[in-house]
């Protein structure tokens, strides 16, 4: 990681230590960046800004100095030197992990009482106003070398602690935005997902109403008679199972009505097969309006119907099948005109088997049959029971 200076330690908050240090000691110092740009600096003394810096030959010898100097500088070692114009400085590598951050200048100042007569001359070498240029040399410090060792070790350690701790900070600033840079894409990843997963519930919710509606509509075909929409027998072998249980248990009784249609094969002859089956759709409406809602119409076997009526009594179920038998002798059929049903009616004992009541409903009808049609008969025990 290379870093300067400046983002490591608060270069303002540095300035102006520096200012109170040169207030309470009056040495001048300056930290120069490897853009060669000062990033603090305080006391310059007027003799190197006013002259040796200001005047063109004198400035060319100021900076091929301080090119020397950088070029002097190794490691984390301290360069003294006098500078051309013979003042006192000395400057060290700012280091960071062995790289070169700035450079600390100290300077200028003189080691012991100035050599007036070598300033003087300096003076009329390079044109500058005698009087003003020893105003300017009486400002210059006069710093001993001890205390100048001094001030640098107190410089170095003094700026080396505060880098170890700026960077230490910055490390700190640094881990810690990645953790929150890393925070922030969790979030978002796990926003993301939980989207995907919210998106994915939803479809497999949908697929799961789609299948199961679907189910239940196959559930229907599987018991339902493709041509007159009524029951087929799955259909009453699933219910007559439910209602022989519950009257096992105690529950009312159930009744069948059986029927067939009379003549039906005149009616195909007749019409067609196609008017046959439109017949046996309108039978069925017919049949349907009136049966209750718990009643169950199955299609028996070509035109023979069954009704299951659960918790109905043979005395109630006659007089329905009495109704539906009229209500069919009076309907107008389209095409085929007026049709007659033969039924027989037969209610559920308690100790016999399906199979028994069906074969006695089935006889009943059979019987209605033989009684010259359009007819209900009632299987009762005995004797047979018919109406009309
Ligand atoms: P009966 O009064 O004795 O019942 O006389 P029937 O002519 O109705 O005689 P039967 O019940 O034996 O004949 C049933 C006829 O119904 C035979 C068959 O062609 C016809 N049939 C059975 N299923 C269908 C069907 O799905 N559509 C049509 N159009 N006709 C059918
Ligand atoms: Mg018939
Ligand atoms: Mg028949």
């Amino acid at each position: 990681m290379t870093s300067s200076l400046r983002d490591i330690i608060d270069l303002a908050e540095l300035q102006e230590m520096m200012n109170f240090f040169y207030e309470a000691v009056r040495v001048p110092v300056g930290i120069l960046d490897p853009d060669q740009q000062w990033l603090v600096q305080v006391g310059w003394q007027p003799i190197c800004t006013n002259f040796h810096r200001r005047y063109p030959l004198s400035r060319q010898r100021c900076l091929q100095s301080d090119s020397n100097i950088r070029q002097h500088l190794q490691g984390d070692e301290h360069l003294t030197y006098r500078c051309p114009h013979g003042l006192e400085e000395v400057a060290f590598p700012i280091l960071l992990n062995g790289n070169q951050l700035a450079i600390f200048f100290m300077g200028q100042f003189l080691n012991q009482p100035a050599d007036h007569d070598f300033f003087r001359r300096q003076a009329i070498h390079y044109g500058y106003n005698l009087d003003d240029y020893l105003a300017a040399l009486a400002q210059v410090p006069i710093i001993s070398q001890e205390r100048v060792e001094y001030l640098m070790r107190f410089f170095k350690r003094f700026l080396g602690l505060i880098i170890k701790i700026g960077e230490e900070n910055m490390r700190r600033r640094l881990a810690e935005s990645a953790t929150q840079e890393a925070k922030e894409q969790l979030e978002v990843k796990v926003e993301e997902r939980t989207r995907e997963l919210n998106q994915a519930l939803n479809e497999v919710g949908d697929l799961a109403v789609q299948l199961s509606s679907a189910l239940s509509q196959v559930e229907q075909l599987a018991v339902t008679d493709s041509l007159t929409e009524t029951y087929n027998r799955r259909k009453f072998d699933e219910i007559v199972l439910q209602e022989h249980t519950q009257v096992q248990s105690g529950k009312r009784p159930f009744s069948v009505i059986m029927f067939d249609i009379d003549f039906f094969k005149r009616v195909n002859d007749r019409f067609s097969h196609s008017v046959g089956d439109q017949v046996l759709q309108h039978l069925c409406r017919v049949v349907r309006g009136l049966t209750r809602h718990a009643d169950l119409l199955i299609r028996w076997g070509g035109e023979e119907f069954l009704i299951l009526l659960p918790s109905t009594l043979l005395d109630e179920a006659v007089p329905m099948a009495e109704r539906i038998r009229i209500e069919v002798e009076q309907e107008a059929f389209p095409v085929a005109g007026q049709i007659t049903i033969s039924l027989g009616v037969a209610q559920f004992r308690s100790e016999e088997s399906v199979d028994s009541l069906l074969k006695r409903v089935d006889a009943a009808l059979y019987r209605a049959k033989q009684k010259g049609r359009n007819r209900v008969v009632v299987e009762a025990d005995s004797p047979q029971k018919t109406i009309k």
